[in-house]
């Protein structure tokens, strides 16, 4: 599954990276709908997080304007 780039709140911007879920329960991949919605379509069960994560997330302050 794909994350892709977002801009938080505060101004931090989250890269776009790669995230391997999986359900607890049943053991298939949590896709990105199943993740937006917390539960498995598969199972039918909230899945829980069960990462094994290559993941690769850089964080970028927001570049401050000098004013
Ligand atoms: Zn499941």
């Amino acid at each position: 599954m794909i994350i892709e780039a977002k801009k938080l709140n505060d101004g931090t911007v989250i890269n776009k990276y790669e995230v391997h879920l999986e359900c607890a329960h049943c053991s298939m991949p949590v896709d990105a709908e199943e993740y937006n919605s917390g539960k498995c379509s598969d199972c039918g069960e909230p899945w829980e997080e069960k990462r094994h994560v290559g993941i690769h997330v850089t964080s970028i302050p927001m570049q401050g304007k000098s004013s």
